[in-house]
């Protein structure tokens, strides 16, 4: 190798070098400004991503501007009244709270304002007050009166002397037409989507107390019977509360896409005022 052949590998030599060095220091500058805009262009599609879900979860309910309206759900019982209690020592306050929370969830989906009478275990009357069920059921058919909804769903769990009888049920109150209708569609939902073997009819009753004193077209739902031993541990299971609620929310969805809002005006139901005596508070 000469001495030029030598200059002429060295110069190449350092030229690669300047260009190597040239090509580091322009990553070195562009590189953190690409990651930035990244970062930016993540933070902005997450920005707008929960707008969307704010978006959608106005529309879909759960706050004032759910378009469809209101409904009102009411976990009967609670706070000093267990209600029924079955054999394993669920009570009943504590399932009809799941069971409404359940409910609450997928009319809130399909676009409803849904609002409960009790989201605790608790009840509904002051801890000094002298007759704490009457206040209850009170401040219950005042919470609807207020809401003024398209309809109201009371659920219970049933009980009776027999341990055989089991299935839900469905109240309505004897002199609406409107709520012998809801009752209906739920109770015909529920017959067919929770398979059971004996289908009951919806039920007319006029000493409720909940069915007589709240305006609209109100309806008591019996989700099973706690003092059927099969029944009771049914009634506890997660999946099957799901398919009970959703047979519910069928029936009820179905009930107010069959009948405007004209056809839902029911002036026969609990215009009369009744003395509360006349009432039974027990179901
Ligand atoms: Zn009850």
């Amino acid at each position: 190798m000469d001495f030029k052949k030598i200059t002429e590998v060295l110069v190449t030599a350092k030229a690669v070098q300047y260009v190597m060095i040239a090509v580091l220091l322009i990553g070195a500058f562009f590189l953190p400004r690409l990651a930035v805009k990244q970062e930016t262009e993540a933070a902005r599609q997450e920005a707008m991503a929960e707008v969307q879900q704010l978006k959608n979860s106005q529309q879909s309910g759960g706050n004032a501007q759910a378009a469809k309206g209101t409904i009102v759900l009411d976990p009967g019982h609670g706070g000093d009244d267990p209600g029924m209690i079955g054999e394993s020592g669920i009570n009943e306050k504590k399932l009809n709270l799941i069971y409404a929370k359940k409910l609450q969830t997928l009319l809130e989906a399909k676009g409803y304002r849904v609002v409960l009478t009790r989201e605790t275990e608790e009840g509904l009357y002051d801890a000094d007050a002298a007759h704490k069920k009457a206040q209850d059921m009170q401040r219950r058919v005042a919470i609807i009166a207020e809401e003024a909804p398209l309809i109201t769903v009371s659920i219970h769990q049933n009980s009776y002397q027999d341990p055989a009888v089991s299935g839900p049920q469905v109240f309505y109150y004897e002199h609406s037409a409107e709520g012998q209708k809801l009752a209906k569609s739920i109770q015909d939902r529920m017959n067919s989507e929770l398979s059971e073997a004996r289908s009951r009819v919806e039920k007319s009753n006029s000493s409720y107390y909940i069915l007589k004193r709240s305006q609209g077209t109100t309806v008591i739902v019996e989700c099973g019977f706690l003092s059927n031993p099969e029944e009771e541990a049914r009634l506890q299971e997660e999946a099957y509360q799901d398919r009970v609620c959703a047979a519910v929310c069928a029936g009820i969805l179905q009930y107010l896409d069959e009948h405007s809002e004209a056809g839902r005006i029911d002036p026969s139901q609990a215009q009369n005022p009744r003395k509360i005596l006349e009432s039974s508070f027990a179901l």
